[in-house]
């Protein structure tokens, strides 16, 4: 068992990892559950398929402690997270009499956390919230650090307020039933923090992933543990972006989001597969620019493909050039400017924001890169 404090002034909270805390939630929750003992049901929400899995658990064991729970639960996936079952979710919580000392369960991926996190953020101004992630994904990054949001027509996530949960509950046994997909997918985060910050740790990786993609318990909890660790870290020195240190989490994001978007976020590129190839492409352009040698380039590729992830662009079988994909990252950031903050590497373990990156150099990198 880990327990990892996020310490934010007046808001700490605690993320706590352990094998089966699922099932032992009324324990491992009892602070915030208190509200709920007078007969008052407990609000709870999932996506069906989390719902499916996990939900009777969940209510069995808090029905042992004497307290009823109720579920919203939403059809999983993006298109959860709308003003539309926002709207739907805040109504019921409002019906459901929830004041600014109650909290709500966000039982799910990054999906059921953003939206859960947005309408606990809005609710009464801002009534509690706790994390009980499922997915890797969300479980060692989505769930921690406050960041919330809805997707709208403009695009992903620019509807959103920081809010903090106020406990995070993680347990490793639930990804036992998480897609290797999706599994793989959150992978790409770990590997992130290992890359942007942590030479040990990206080494440690290279030896261990395989234990960790096939959900062996010490080197999950580790690999868990340790992303949270920094992730805490980061967000207690910078919860809001104001400075470059919460940015260094963007590692491979803005190459990665650009792929997003050119692929439509559709399934044919889930986000930790953008990312993962984003952090290549962040890695060769850092070689390309002499700040790391061509041979840590090629590691940091190499720990990426072993673990099925992509590591190729021209693999990826796109139709667009270079350009179009730096036209993405010019809307993604709602700039016309002729550079863009770019999240680069100066060692493996050691990521850091360049500010004199020139997107007409991007564009060709990607021309050759999609070429190769
Ligand atoms: P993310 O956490 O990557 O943002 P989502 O919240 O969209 O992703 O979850 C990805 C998919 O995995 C969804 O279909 C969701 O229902 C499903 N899912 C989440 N947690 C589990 C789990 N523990 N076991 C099986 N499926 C899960
Ligand atoms: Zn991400």
């Amino acid at each position: 068992m880990a327990v990892i404090p996020v310490a934010l002034a007046g808001r700490e909270y605690d993320v706590v990892i352990e094998e089966g805390l699922l099932g032992r939630l009324a324990e491992a929750a009892a602070p915030f559950l208190k509200a709920y003992a007078g007969g008052r049901r407990v609000p709870f929400v999932a996506d069906t398929n989390t719902q499916r899995l996990y939900g009777e658990s969940v209510t069995a064991n808090l029905a042992a402690h004497g307290l009823e729970v109720e579920w919203f639960v939403v059809e999983p996936g993006e298109d959860a997270k709308t003003w539309g079952v926002l709207e739907k979710l805040c109504d019921w919580l409002l019906a459901m009499g929830v004041t600014r000392k109650d909290h709500v369960f966000a039982l799910g991926g990054g999906v059921v956390g953003d939206l859960v996190g947005f309408a606990c953020a809005i609710t009464k101004r801002g009534c509690g919230f706790v994390q009980l992630p499922t997915t890797l994904l969300a479980q060692v990054d989505s769930s921690v650090g406050g960041k919330t949001a809805i997707n709208t027509a403009a695009g992903k996530n620019l509807i959103g307020a920081f809010h903090q949960p106020s406990l995070v509950l993680i347990d490793p046994l639930v990804l036992a039933t998480l897609p290797d997909r999706e599994m793989r997918a959150g992978y790409a985060e770990v590997l992130k923090y290992g890359l942007l910050g942590d030479a040990a740790f990206f080494a440690w990786l290279e030896a261990n992933g395989t234990k960790v993609l096939a959900r062996e318990p010490a080197a999950l909890e580790h690999a868990i543990a340790t992303s949270i660790a920094m992730k805490a870290r980061i967000v207690a020195e910078d919860e809001r972006e104001t400075e470059d240190r919460r940015a260094l989490l963007n590692l491979g994001h803005t190459f990665g989001h650009a792929l997003e978007a050119e692929t439509g976020f559709s399934q044919r590129l889930l986000h930790g597969e953008a990312v993962a190839l984003g952090m290549v492409l962040a890695a060769r352009y850092s070689a390309r620019r002499g700040e790391i040698p061509a041979d840590d380039a090629e590691r940091a590729t190499r720990a990426i493909a072993a673990s099925g992830l992509p590591a190729s662009l021209s693999a990826l079988g796109l139709t667009c050039d270079g350009a179009a994909l730096v036209d993405h990252m010019r809307h993604d950031k709602k700039a016309e400017a002729a550079t863009l903050p770019f999240l680069l590497l100066r060692a493996l373990g050691e990521a850091y924001v360049a500010r004199d990156v020139d997107l007409a150099d991007i564009a060709a990198f990607l021309d050759d890169e999609l070429a190769a």
